[in-house]
């Protein structure tokens, strides 16, 4: 199958959408490489989860050399892509170049701090398994250092968490991060009380879940609030400190930050030398291919595209398979000699979960809240997580964790200090000196 006559497909990112091109291709008649500089691919939509101890990063990562295993034209190599030299047709890693006859590049995106990277230290964002491991160990820690100084008499800090962003992974935070304070850890502590914890969710735009249809947003907000968390919409954030969010003159201290508000592309789509839109994705054609490179693709959360009636992809995982499919496909019309096909997005609808039976759904005009909504999540991100074994530990560790309220992955690694946590206590010391004068 793999012989050396066959063109070479060169795929970077084995994410949702390279991983995908390369199924589709292992049954044609190529050679493809696969490049990544992650051994593992990550089923990002449950990587909250990981962020707020509920399962272990094994059981949402997979290495991408097991996935492909039995794809004997696949060869998988661990590496960062820096640039290409599309007229020598080769992609350069640091200490390699590979040529290639075709490329897919599905390179993802990351968060973006609108150009205030500074914050990047103060407010992690959410999108690798280090992402979510750092988030686990700053929330559990803040708990921890609360109760230490609580014990040790020198007084009670007030814990806010606050997330920035009311998108889908805002809001998964947002909700989750209550029901931890309210029901996982209320007992547990002895000097403090966990479920005096204030979550504040801090969306930019009037709604939050800006890209579902307004009653679903109402609903979701109505959710968050029945959890206890704080929504607070039309709230721009202006500036970050180390324990407080800033927005024009409202200051808001905080012992956790966390980032779920921009994307930006990843920085391959610019050096493709194609033109981009705002968030440095690529404007594709509408066959997935480059402006003036037609055997170059770019796929998934880098590429640009709207559907027929103008409105713009969305960066969520079936639009990157189907079009790692649809890329795959046109490779193999090109092949055969067969003119190749536009790529059209089937949208069989969108989940966002809030919490422990809160969820909203939109499959077209038909749109739920609620248990059976977060049901329908349940399932379907059981149904495309990787690998057999993790649907069946997953599964059963949220059956569990549903009658028990248990987190099974509550670890605190790696440091033992908090970003927040000094000036934090001076604002206590100070606020308290006011307080004894006044
Ligand atoms: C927290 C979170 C929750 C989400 N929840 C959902 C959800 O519930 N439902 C949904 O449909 N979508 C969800 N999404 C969006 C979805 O995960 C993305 O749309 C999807 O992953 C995009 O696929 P992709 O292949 O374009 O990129 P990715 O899946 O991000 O893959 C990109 C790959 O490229 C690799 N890479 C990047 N740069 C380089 C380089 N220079 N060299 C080599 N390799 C490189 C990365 O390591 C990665 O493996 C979520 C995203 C996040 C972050």
């Amino acid at each position: 199958m793999a012989s050396d006559q066959n063109p070479r497909v060169v795929i970077i990112g084995g994410g949702f959408g390279g991983l995908q091109a390369a199924r589709r291709l292992a049954h044609s008649p190529v050679r493809i490489t696969l490049i990544d500089r992650k051994n593992h691919h990550t089923f990002q939509p449950l990587l909250y989860q990981v962020a707020t101890a509920g399962i272990s990063p094994g059981e949402i990562a997979a290495p991408i050399r097991w996935i492909v295993r039995g794809r004997h034209n696949v060869e998988v190599l661990l590496g960062e892509v820096q640039d290409f030299d599309l007229e020598k047709r080769v992609v350069r890693l640091p200490d390699l170049e590979v040529p290639y006859d075709y490329l897919i590049v599905a390179a993802g995106a990351s968060h973006a701090y609108f150009g205030h990277d500074e914050w990047e230290p103060l407010a992690p964002g959410l999108k690798t398994i280090e992402d979510a491991l750092e988030i686990r160990r700053r929330v559990l820690l803040a708990f921890e250092l609360a109760e230490r100084q609580a014990a040790s008499g020198d007084g009670r800090v007030q814990l806010n968490f606050v997330i920035v962003g009311g998108g889908p992974t805002g809001v998964e935070l947002a909700g989750t991060l209550a029901e931890i304070s309210c029901q996982v850890l209320a007992n547990e502590f002895r000097s403090i009380d966990p479920k005096s914890t204030r979550i504040i969710l801090l969306e930019g735009g009037p709604r939050i879940l800006p890209t579902y249809p307004e009653d679903l947003s109402r609903s979701a907000e109505e959710q968050l609030r029945h959890l206890g968390v704080e929504v607070h919409t039309s709230a721009m954030v202006t500036n970050v400190e180390p324990a407080a969010v800033l927005m024009g003159q409202t200051r808001l201290t905080a012992a956790v930050i966390l980032w779920a508000a921009g994307v930006a592309a990843s920085p391959l789509g610019k050096k493709l030398g194609a033109p981009v839109d705002r968030a440095g994705r690529v404007l594709v054609n509408p066959d997935l291919s480059v402006p003036g490179h037609s055997k170059v693709f770019v796929i998934g959360d880098l590429a640009s595209l709207k559907n027929v009636q103008g409105k713009m992809l969305p960066g969520v995982a079936p639009v990157a398979m189907q079009e790692g499919t649809a890329a795959a496909r046109n490779i193999e019309h090109d092949l055969r000699g067969e003119p190749r096909q536009n790529f059209h997005y089937f949208d069989k609808g969108n989940l966002a979960t809030i919490g422990r039976a809160a969820a909203v759904a939109e499959f077209g005009k038909i749109h739920i809240s609620g248990f059976v909504a977060w049901l329908s999540w349940l399932f379907v991100h059981i149904f495309f997580l990787i690998g057999f074994r993790n649907r069946m530990i997953v599964l059963i560790q949220w059956a569990w964790s549903y009658f028990t309220y248990e987190r099974g992955a509550r670890l605190i690694t790696g440091e033992q200090s908090l970003p927040s946590w000094t000036a934090l206590r001076e604002e206590q010391e100070h606020s308290h000196k006011e307080q004894v004068r006044g």
